[in-house]
């Protein structure tokens, strides 16, 4: 074996390992697929936690408070350019939609154990890939932004087809974020301001971390030139943290500046009537509360004060 073979190999032993534990300390529940588990009591208090406290620290701004499902409609997904460049990590939803006879031949089907599922038709909806994506359109179907711009604070379960025995890469996670609307300076100031703010939350919770540039996971060879545009100006950093064994961090957090996209996409307009650029801060849940378990054990009646104080003042 050559030796990053090697390496690849104890990294994968040692990822399986963390989440053999997490399963052990019943933290994590198995449901028989990779990449999606249940949760335990102790677990979600922890994930609690962390929530409650990115909303503590960004409190002062007095974002609207937005919920939306994990399915969002299709018709926005489409215009959102999701299907487009990540068509890879994309969950749609079909159902059946036949008549008696066509559940006839369906029922027929699954009996003889053949593929069923070609039987089913695309609905309206899809799984939300990202917990800002319901955000743009609903900000634009209220008309202009006034000229203080827009800030919501929103949170879902996400869906992303990227099966894998390393926790942090769920199927369905949970991601909380805060999403600003406005000038092209507006929305880089705030995400200036949450890049300063992440490092502090992080080491608040005693948590090794650092910032780099990044680029989304954009699908096939153009997708290499889109990622390369996206580092070289610069639009994606993010905050990440060591919590699998082995080389790589894990990206925890991550800080989008997506210039007029989105505004265009859905005529997001200023008071002006110019299109307004968007701006989102990501927190991963899920990654956050693995990373807490990671560096501070499995029992968080046990973590230093100092964390347990940050997370339950
Ligand atoms: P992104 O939109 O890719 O920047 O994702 C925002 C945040 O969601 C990331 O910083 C992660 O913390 C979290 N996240 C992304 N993909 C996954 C996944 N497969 N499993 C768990 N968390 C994820
Ligand atoms: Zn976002």
């Amino acid at each position: 074996l050559e030796e990053h073979e090697l390496m690849a190999e104890t990294e994968v032993r040692a990822q399986t390992c963390f989440l053999d534990e997490l399963l052990k300390h019943g933290l994590l529940i198995d449901t028989g697929v990779d990449g999606l588990y249940g949760r335990n009591d102790t677990y979600e208090s922890a994930c609690d936690a962390i929530d409650k406290l990115i909303a503590r620290i960004g409190r002062d701004e007095h974002a609207e408070v937005m919920r939306f499902p994990a399915l969002m409609s299709r018709s926005y997904f489409e215009d959102s350019g999701y299907f487009k460049n990540f068509p890879h990590l994309a969950g749609t939803v079909h159902c059946f939609c036949g008549d008696e006879s066509s559940h006839r031949r369906l029922i027929k089907c699954s009996d003889v154990g053949e593929d069923w599922t070609g039987q089913q038709q695309s609905t309206d909806v899809v799984l939300t890939p990202a917990a800002c994506y319901p955000v743009y359109p609903t900000l634009a179907k209220r008309g202009l932004l006034d000229t203080a711009g827009a800030l919501v604070d929103v949170r879902s379960d996400c869906f992303r087809r990227e099966p894998s025995r390393e926790p942090t890469r769920m199927q369905m996670f949970r991601m909380r974020e805060y999403v600003r609307a406005g000038t092209a300076e507006q929305v880089i100031a705030f995400r200036q301001i949450w890049l300063d703010r992440a490092e502090n939350l992080a080491s608040s919770l005693g948590l090794p971390c650092a910032i780099e540039i990044a680029n989304d996971p954009f699908f096939g060879r153009i997708g290499k030139v889109q990622a390369e545009g996206q580092r070289e100006q610069g639009l994606k950093f993010e905050l990440l943290i060591p919590v699998n064994e082995g080389e790589t961090p894990t990206a925890c957090m991550s800080f989008n500046y997506h210039q007029d996209h989105f505004g265009k996409t859905w005529s997001l307009r200023l008071a002006t009537g110019e299109i307004a650029h968007t701006a989102c801060v990501a927190f991963g849940l899920e990654r956050l509360t693995l990373s807490l378990f990671r560096h501070h054990g499995f029992v968080p009646a046990e973590w230093p004060e100092a964390v347990r104080a940050a997370l339950w003042p």
